[in-house]
């Protein structure tokens, strides 16, 4: 074009055959030219759907593996205690260790969603009967060798001097062995990240309750999945930082990114090389790094942290179906949820002057209102329950109702099945008959 408008006038009256010899020539070239440009467009059209398709089908594989994984170790499961040997025993840090379990009987064990935990039997010398305790799977439910579980040391509360450090923490970082072999009951919980789904995750652990969602994010890395995935842990400093292998693991992947906040660093830390934030895990961190709201919430760690994150993120315009928690102890948040949909009949205290029954153990007992529930007036009557996590969330307590009803001063932390109740957090509404 630019070569007719330079010399156009003069070309056409000197040589019009060029001249139309070349218009020709220039339409053929534009013609082709915006063709390229179309195929080049069509094709880098073509190699979006392609990659799009690709990754659809990626997760269709995936998904269809786990579920055939899931169903596969299903089969692997047990039902009460089952024996397994310790493996390997590691030091996290001050105070945690790490346990690698191997099942004695040397056949598969079955997988388990990220974030559910083991129960263990446990036989401490010096004590007359089994200590029932709870521990979440640290590692990635696709390793199908060993469970992990890490354990943080139970210390005694500074301000009541004689009294003991936690039984089961102390037992399992300062007695087990390896080569031991402890009773364990097959992985479960409500709280779990649904890994056939692959909608983004924010992970916050503060402390010990780094374990869960540690399992989800290791989860999401080990299954080559692309689900964008937000890691927060919270703890003091270098000493209490806990499964920093893990999370420094976390970081080569591309879709997962890790934020690591020390609230009380030590002088010889340094900010980007020993943790990412100083300060406390908030939801104002969460507003200033996360491009919006819109994502599943999974977080685990003290009360006060819990209660904390849950308000701020309701405040925040987070839908309380997204918000995901579990207490290491008795429940202490209230979800906005339940607040609304409970009864004011639900939630009372029980009142007193009922009469509980344990038909096993062929005792009865008035309900008087000295015992916190019903599995404290089982203990102080001589009746045996398991007992687990004392917040209604392992179930290790269930008993069967055979009448009567039971109420809840805090909802327990899953679904109580018909016609049982969780002691640990029950009371009696009238009189009630248990099966224990
Ligand atoms: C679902 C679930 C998952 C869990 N996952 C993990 C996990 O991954 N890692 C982990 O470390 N923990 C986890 N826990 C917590 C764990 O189950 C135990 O509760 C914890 O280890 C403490 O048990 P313990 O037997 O050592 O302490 P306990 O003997 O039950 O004592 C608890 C505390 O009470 C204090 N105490 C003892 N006697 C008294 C008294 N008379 N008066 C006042 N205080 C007293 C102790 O010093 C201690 O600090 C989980 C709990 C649940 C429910």
């Amino acid at each position: 074009m630019q070569i007719l408008l330079l010399f156009g006038p003069d070309l056409i009256k000197t040589n019009p055959g060029l001249a139309i010899g070349l218009v020709v020539l220039l339409a053929v070239a534009i013609q082709t030219g915006l063709a390229l440009v179309g195929s080049a467009r069509r094709l880098a059209h073509q190699r979006r759907q392609l990659s799009r398709e690709r990754e659809r089908l990626d997760y269709l594989v995936r998904a269809a593996k786990s579920q055939w994984h899931n169903a596969e170790l299903e089969k692997a499961s047990w039902n009460g205690w089952r024996k397994f040997r310790v493996h390997k025993k590691v030091s996290e840090c001050e105070d945690v260790c790490s346990i690698y379990l191997q099942p004695h009987d040397g056949k598969p064990i079955p997988g388990f969603q990220p974030g559910q935990y083991l129960t263990f039997g446990l036989d401490i010398p010096g004590r007359d009967r089994q200590l029932v305790r709870c521990y979440s799977l640290s590692e990635s439910s696709l390793k199908q060798e060993y469970y992990r579980v890490s354990i943080k040391k139970e210390r005694a509360p500074r301000d009541k001097p004689g009294i003991p450090a936690g039984t089961a923490s102390t037992f399992f970082n300062d007695v087990v062995r390896e080569g031991d072999i402890l009773n364990a009951k097959a992985p479960t919980g409500h709280f779990y990240m649904d890994t056939a789904k692959e909608a983004p995750v924010v992970l916050m652990g503060a402390g010990v309750g780094i374990t869960p969602v540690l399992a989800m994010a290791n989860h999401i890395a080990d299954s080559g999945s692309k689900r964008e995935a937000w890691f927060f842990f919270v703890c003091r400093n270098g000493q209490e930082y806990m499964l920093r292998q893990d999370v420094d693991r976390l970081r080569k992947f591309d879709n997962i990114r890790v934020f690591v906040c020390f609230s009380k660093p030590a002088e010889a830390e340094v900010k980007d090389r020993d943790y990412d934030r100083e300060g406390r895990l908030n939801v104002q961190l969460l507003k200033e790094v996360l491009p919006s709201s819109t994502y599943d919430y999974f977080m685990c760690g003290s009360g006060p942290f819990m209660k904390d994150m849950y308000d701020g993120l309701i405040e925040w315009g987070v839908p309380d179906g997204r918000i995901h928690f579990e207490a290491f102890g008795p429940a202490s948040v209230k979800r906005v949820t339940e607040a609304k949909a409970a009864a004011p009949a639900a939630t009372a205290a029980a009142p007193v002057g009922g009469k509980v029954t344990f038909a096993k153990s062929n005792r009865s007992c008035a309900w008087d209102g000295t015992a916190a529930n019903l599995y404290e007036l089982a203990k102080a009557n001589g009746v045996r329950i398991d007992y687990g996590c004392g917040a209604g969330s392992c179930g290790s307590c269930l008993v069967a109702v055979k009448s009567g009803d039971v109420a809840y001063k805090d909802p327990p932390g899953f679904a109580v099945e018909a016609g049982s109740c969780l002691t640990c957090v029950g009371c009696p509404k009238g009189d009630v008959v248990l099966d224990a």
